[in-house]
């Protein structure tokens, strides 16, 4: 089946006899039983729930994972993730990170006595520099959050081979659409199911994929015992949303792609980094690892003063935290995503007051383009 295809029918719940075409909304927190020691199933919604569930197996199939599990929110899935690691165990993750991943890693897991060491994973000589006997993780993102540098998963796999050591990867940005990390040896894929699955700048909702069912049934455990579930009706929403996952993520690259150009030409922009740019370093890479570039693109202008200007000035396009909607949104990564970062970290990734992100969406190309241009003249 093709991924078009699967993102409507991979998963058909026959377990219900009405015909219903949408999935339906479980609204119950728990379920009968029909005689002492039998169970439907379900017995308690933080550890199934039937519209959950049927999420789940949409992204386990999307993703080509043993299971997937639904989480209130992308960071609630991360939470729960670094749970499978204790004291002394070292976490290598890429220093590019999502500014929030970096507040748990630095403020909540290391506290737990998880050591976080950063490289630029974008380099394998690098991740091959930082790994050490006590590595249980290399955490990436790919394209990063915000300057765009993309992984070569396959070449970290390689880096890992006979060490006891989970590769585990948000894709968040390409979505399983565009890339599936599992096929390049990812041992878990992690999303923010709040950008481009759900879609639509309406729910919250995270997940893991585990790759295979030992690491799910551990994952598992933690998930109800931690708790923080995907509730029915935001399942609901992720599942509609993701019926429309290839028509977005096409349209919204196809915008990306004029955009990036057309920014290069203009006086005040001073650099783009967008992955779908032939003489980005990583356009290759990008090809050979997925289908698509997604839709993400950052770029720099000339002073603070034109940034600040651009983002009071654009009137379609959004000044708003978040990405992978329908509609557009710029954000400011220095005040905004990556406010808790220490300056001197920031500033040594490049993420300045003169640095602007966009997450472009499904509009016309051209009203997007209108906007940007009236906003920096
Ligand atoms: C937004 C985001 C997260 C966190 O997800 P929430 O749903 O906001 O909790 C994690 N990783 C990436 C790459 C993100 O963009």
């Amino acid at each position: 089946m093709k991924p078009e295809t699967a993102c409507l029918h991979a998963v058909r719940d026959h377990s219900h006899l009405t015909g219903a075409v949408a999935a339906p909304i479980y609204q119950s927190a728990t379920f009968a039983h029909p005689a002492l020691g039998q169970s439907t199933g379900y017995d308690y919604s933080r550890l199934q729930n039937p519209t959950r569930e049927h999420t789940e197996k949409l992204v386990a199939a999307l993703e080509g994972g043993a299971d997937a599990l639904a989480f209130s929110s992308g960071m609630a899935a991360i939470a729960c993730l670094m749970e499978l690691f204790g004291p002394g165990d070292e976490i290598l993750a890429t220093d590019d990170l999502y500014g929030g991943s970096i507040r748990l890693f630095d403020r909540v897991s290391k506290k737990n006595g998880v050591i976080i060491r950063y490289a630029d994973t974008s380099d394998v000589t690098a991740v091959a520099a930082a790994l050490t006997d006590r590595t249980r993780g290399v955490f990436i993102e790919t394209p990063t959050n915000p300057m765009m540098r993309v992984t070569d998963l396959r070449g970290v796999k390689d880096l890992l081979a006979g060490r006891d050591t989970l590769l585990l990867v948000d894709n968040t940005f390409l979505t399983p659409y565009f890339c599936r990390p599992i096929v390049c040896g990812a041992d878990a894929v992690i999303h923010s199911g709040t950008k481009y699955l759900a879609g639509h700048n309406d729910t919250l909702a995270g997940f893991l994929v585990p790759a295979d069912a030992a690491l799910a049934e551990r994952l598992r455990f933690l998930q109800k015992t931690t708790g923080a579930v995907l509730a029915p009706f935001d399942a609901f929403l992720v599942t509609r949303g993701i019926k429309t996952l290839a028509l977005r993520m096409e349209a919204s690259q196809r915008n990306a792609l004029v955009i990036a150009a057309w920014l290069r030409e203009q006086p005040k922009v001073t650099r783009v980094y967008y992955t779908g740019l032939p003489d980005h370093p990583a356009y290759e890479l990008s090809r050979r690892q997925g289908t698509g570039f997604g839709a993400m693109i950052s770029f720099s202008v000339d002073t603070e003063e034109t940034a600040r200007r651009i983002l009071e000035q654009t009137e379609l396009i959004l000044f708003a935290e978040s990405l992978g909607g329908v509609e557009t949104l710029i954000t400011y990564p220095a005040t905004q995503t990556h406010a808790d970062v220490p300056e001197e970290a920031r500033a040594a990734r490049g993420i300045d007051g003169r640095l602007l992100r966009l997450s472009v969406g499904i509009e016309a190309a051209a009203d997007l383009i209108a906007d940007l241009g009236r906003a920096m003249a």
